[in-house]
């Protein structure tokens, strides 16, 4: 284990692709490159406010006190050896509508680490001031957002769910002006940076760049290097390996999707410049978690009459985003059949792999039987006839297998009613209802295989269906203990995530539904773009 001050950094990404020959940080339309080198603006103060053990542990790194050197690194104001900042140039489909160039506007890379595993990793600090992508922003960032960021990296992380990591939560020491009701009363907030980490950082908006300028070569160029980087196991001879690569993106992107649906995650801004082309999660901004059941909530605000980004539209929105990205790769190939082969894949892979998830989650082997999408219509149709937390509901579907003894109505209350339903009991004809779908849900499930042993049944399904999440009424206690300086709420949290399948002494009020209190407080459950 090395302080972060003592290491060496590697620049491949910087070695291997043009840069812009303009130094100046001044805002600017860039041609004929993939970045820009820009320096981190420094900070006034900085000290760490929370730190990664699990990734620091991947990456070698030992944790700094407050203020260290590594620290100073983690807010900018100094580069450790090898570091060539840069800040990557790309475009992008907002909302639906082609938007140009965007690029990092307050993301900084640092360089890459090789982690422990023998594979690279780009660090790289959101909020670190200026570059020539920051338009009329200014490349800050501040605390709420970054430790909503920061959180639900690693949690996402332990939940299974591919993302980009979070290293380092660092104050600045200064203020940011947001107005986050977008109401005209802007008003100083902390400041924040984090450092994000992963394997690389590019985004679809990256390859439509440059296909939009007609920058052909350097299209090819960093499509070789990030097969050669990211993709090794792909070889064999062009258009054949291009094709294979378009392929496994699209099936990384419909894994990926399949899992936001497994836990309810709801990304809020599905831009085509915020896909990653690792099939990670990236840009964690407006996200939410789906708490009862409404396909078409979004926690994003600016979303709210369009509901493009809704939960039950992601995984549409997957395949409109790979389109995307498939136009920008045309020049790749001879003709367009493999990118149509890709997108077909990409619409199988996830209908299998969602099938397959939700089977896992009610503790079945498979969802092949004939009556089985009735029994899943008539689960969805009583999760929406009233409010019942969703996560919970299936966290407690083991209870059915378990509490065999258990009359009906016990069990009705202790697993659904009294832990999940926000408006309580919601009458006798629900209650016959519910009642109605437990006693076919446990005849399907004693006609499944996995009917032999009960013990691993539940212990499959607790694998699947997270106990914890970090909801966002418990990212917001947290961001309100932090802003008046203690960091407890956050470390809990975290300690906690670390392990969302397992249950965990003391700590039922993490797994709980959003109290009453929080359904329209702002950054409970809805949230505006401002960060
Ligand atoms: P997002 O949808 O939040 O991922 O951001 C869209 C674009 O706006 C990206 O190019 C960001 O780099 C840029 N951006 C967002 N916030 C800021 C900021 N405070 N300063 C500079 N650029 C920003
Ligand atoms: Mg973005």
């Amino acid at each position: 284990m090395k302080p972060l001050c003592d290491l060496e950094f590697a620049h491949r990404y910087v070695d291997a692709l043009p840069a812009d020959p303009a130094r100046h940080p001044g805002t600017r339309l860039v041609a004929d490159a993939c970045y820009s080198f820009v320096e981190p603006t420094k900070v006034a103060a900085p000290h760490l406010l929370a730190w990664s053990g699990l990734l620091a542990d991947e990456l070698g790194l030992m944790r700094p006190g407050e203020r260290d050197a590594s620290v100073q690194i983690l807010a900018g104001n100094a580069l450790a050896r090898g570091m060539r900042p840069w800040a990557a140039r790309y475009a992008g489909h907002q909302f639906g509508h082609w938007a140009d160039q965007l690029g990092d506007g307050r993301a900084i890379s640092l360089g890459e680490l090789t982690a422990r595993d023998g594979r690279s990793r780009e660090l790289q600090l959101k909020g670190a001031g200026m570059t020539p992508y920051s338009r009329h922003a200014d490349g800050r960032a501040v605390l709420r957002s970054s430790l909503r960021e920061f959180l639900c990296s690693e949690a996402m992380h332990a939940l299974g769910v591919p993302t980009t990591r979070a290293l380092s939560l660092v104050a600045t020491g200064e203020t940011v002006v947001r107005d986050m009701f977008y109401d005209g009363r802007p008003r100083a907030e902390p400041g924040a940076i984090v450092c994000r980490v992963a394997p690389s950082f590019v985004r679809f908006g990256n390859f439509e760049m440059h296909a939009a300028r007609g920058e052909h070569a350097i299209l090819r160029q960093l499509a070789d290097f990030v097969i050669a980087e990211h993709f090794p196991e792909l070889d064999g001879a062009d258009p054949a390996r291009y094709a294979r690569w378009f392929r496994e993106v699209c099936e990384r992107t419909a894994r990926l999707m399949a899992h936001w649906m497994r836990v309810g995650f709801v990304h809020g801004v599905m831009n085509t410049d915020n896909m990653s082309i690792l099939g990670l999660t990236i840009d964690y901004g407006p996200y939410g978690w789906l708490e009862t059941w409404d396909p078409d909530w979004t926690p994003n605000t600016t979303d709210f009459a369009g509901r493009r980004y809704a939960y039950a539209r992601q995984p549409q929105i997957g395949a409109w985003n790979l389109a995307r990205l498939a136009g920008s790769l045309k020049s790749l190939f001879a003709d367009e059949a493999p990118l149509h082969e890709g997108l077909d894949h990409y619409r199988q892979t996830f209908a299998r792999t969602h099938r397959r998830m939700l089977a896992d989650k009610l503790g079945f082997a498979a969802l092949d039987r004939e009556d089985d999408d009735a029994l899943l219509e008539a689960m969805y149709a009583l999760l929406a006839a009233h409010e019942i937390d969703v996560p919970i509901f299936f966290r407690n579907l083991t209870r059915l297998h378990r509490d065999r003894a258990t009359t009906p109505d016990v069990l009705l209350r202790d697993a659904l009613y009294d832990p999940a339903a926000f408006d309580g009991d919601a009458g006798v004809e629900l209650r016959t209802r519910w009642s109605q779908w437990f006693a076919r849900y446990r005849a399907r499930s004693s006609l499944d295989p996995t009917s032999q042993d009960v013990a691993a049944r539940c212990a499959g399904m607790d694998l699947i269906n997270p106990l914890y999440l970090p909801r966002n009424y418990l990212a917001q206690q947290a961001i309100e203990a932090a802003e008046a300086g203690d960091v407890s709420v956050l470390e809990r949290l975290l300690t906690v995530l670390r392990e969302p399948y397992r249950e965990q002494q003391g700590c039922d009020d993490l797994a709980a539904r959003r109290p009453e209190w929080a359904r329209d407080r702002p950054g409970c459950s809805a949230l505006s773009c401002s960060s």
